[in-house]
């Protein structure tokens, strides 16, 4: 068995700061509610100092500069840390008796502004709910606030790995379900809401807060939902067989030999848990290694060990040079470091001036023409100096696209264009919910009648939050 992964945590603690919240009006009730969860909680666990709130008051939704430009948009008054999640019931009951709006928040990377407190109030940090409580063959069980590497680290310990993991893999398991999609091990797993959560315990914002347990699909509506639905205060996930994985690293000339190559890895058996494609204008803002050419296309592989000469004569096929094959822990965590959002924040870190789209759909592979470009010259000319990311799928190919940032109606302008070309087009510069809308609607319902929760995040929804004003304005 390899040893796990090692973590792209250089994120997790690098939150920013926002600038100084303009002056607000005090949610009413705040301070009895302050002093009622000191008693509950003790007072180390109220925190009230300035750049706690600050901080607890943004999330990476920085990364869209449409987005940036409505920040700050919400100011949390009050961070509550719980340090186990029996005491998340007692919290809830408690902000519904004083209408307190109440936002979860694990580590706060999502980057659409999820974890923002629209409408003050206070930021439920679920760090210290940290515990991984049990395991079985195929599952593991953790509180909210754990850590998806110690979730895999765990699983490792028995001979098991986790089904999935973002790029941002020190991030938190109630986070990654209620604020991500997928990530390492996608490939085959597709997203977090496609079998990969076997039970959640949710603790709802009402008079009794009663935590309730959904399995399976029913846990659907509570999964992308970024807390509106209840808090997440336990989670139980998918496991599989441990696997020996080792990275592959390749180069090629031109675009169609190198999303050629990337089709053919998705589907090598056993399959990949990650193939990644970046241009050589991303590669030249990663720290420069042996295994990256930042003159050429980079195809990134995780493969097993026992695939790896399988994927070496897939490349040499398609005209490729292998740069290097790392084994396990650093090959694979180095992959899964570059992959999703991470060439984005790398290029942003390095460079500003850039906004980015989630992207998909096999026409970003260019090929169909036969041309050897193919769509994929009509897709860059939508924006300018468009740079792209894949990610290989069995279920299709996915990506980030990065382009110069002009203003916002360029953007949504450049949107309606790639989606005409069939690119499908989500945008990271919105903070509503926007899967399983529906679901999500009917269970916030029952769960927080009051819309005490994440409150602006389901569009059209009316809650009894106060009005403060500004934070109203979503876009
Ligand atoms: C550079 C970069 C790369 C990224 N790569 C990926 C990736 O590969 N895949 C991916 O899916 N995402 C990715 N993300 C987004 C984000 O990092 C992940 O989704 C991450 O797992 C979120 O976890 P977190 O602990 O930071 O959650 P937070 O950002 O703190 O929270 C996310 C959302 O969930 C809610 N929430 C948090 N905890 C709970 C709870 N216990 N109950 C209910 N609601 C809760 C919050 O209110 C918020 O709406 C990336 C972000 C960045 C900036």
């Amino acid at each position: 068995m390899t040893s796990n992964p090692t973590a792209p945590t250089e994120l997790v603690d690098d939150a920013r700061n926002p600038s100084s919240a303009a002056e607000r009006r005090p949610t009413p009730g705040i301070e009895e509610f302050c002093a009622a969860a000191a008693d509950l909680l003790g007072p180390g666990s109220v925190i009230r100092d300035a750049a706690a709130r600050e901080k607890a008051s943004c999330d990476w939704a920085h990364m869209s500069p449409i987005l940036s430009a409505k920040l700050p948009a919400g100011h949390a008054e009050v961070v509550l840390r719980p340090t186990s999640h029996e005491q998340l019931p007692g919290i809830m009951a408690l902000a519904h008796r004083h209408r307190i709006p109440l936002t979860p928040r694990g580590k706060g990377t999502g980057n659409y502004g999820q974890a923002i407190p629209l409408y003050d109030g206070a930021v439920l940090d679920l760090t210290g709910c940290g515990r991984v409580l049990d395991a079985g063959d195929g599952w593991i069980r953790a509180e909210a606030g754990a850590k998806m590497s110690d979730l895999e680290a765990h699983a490792r310990t028995l001979g098991q790995e986790l089904w999935m993991f973002p790029s941002t893999f020190g991030t938190t398991v109630g986070g990654f379900l209620s604020g991500g999609s997928g990530g390492t091990g996608s490939l085959v797993h597709r997203t977090n809401g496609d079998g990969f959560v076997r039970e959640l315990t949710v603790v709802p914002c009402t008079a009794d807060a009663e935590p309730f347990t959904v399995r399976d699909t029913d846990a659907l509506p509570y999964i992308h939902a970024y807390g509106t639905t209840g808090i997440t205060a336990t989670a139980t996930v998918r496991l599989q067989r441990a696997r020996t994985w080792t990275g592959l690293f390749a180069a090629f000339d031109d675009w169609a030999s190198a999303t050629t190559a990337l089709s053919a890895l998705v589907r090598l058996e056993p399959a990949p848990r990650l193939v990644s494609l970046d241009e050589a204008d991303l590669v030249r803002v990663y720290q420069v290694d042996p295994a990256l050419d930042p003159t050429a296309l980079n195809v990134r592989a995780i493969v097993e060990d026992d695939a790896v000469d399988a994927a070496r004569a897939i490349v040499r096929a398609h005209g490729g040079r292998v740069l290097e094959v790392r084994p396990a822990p650093d090959g694979p965590a180095l992959i899964s470091s570059l992959s999703f959002n991470h060439p984005t924040y790398h290029l942003m870190k390095a460079e500003d001036g850039w906004f980015h789209l989630e992207i998909g759909g096999d026409v970003l592979l260019g090929n169909r023409d036969g041309d050897g470009d193919g769509d994929i010259a009509e897709i860059r000319k939508v924006f300018p100096g468009t740079l792209l990311h894949l990610e290989g799928m069995r279920s299709g190919t996915v990506g980030m696209l990065m382009a110069r940032y002009e203003d916002e109606q360029t953007v949504h302008e450049g949107i309606a264009a790639l989606e005409a070309l069939g690119v499908g087009v989500h945008s990271p510069h919105n903070w509503y919910v926007d899967r399983r809308l529906d679901l999500v609607r009917e269970a916030a319902r029952t769960a927080d009648p009051l819309g005490l929760l994440n409150p602006g995040k389901i569009p059209g929804k009316a809650g009894k939050v106060p009005d403060t004003g500004p934070t109203q304005e979503t876009p």
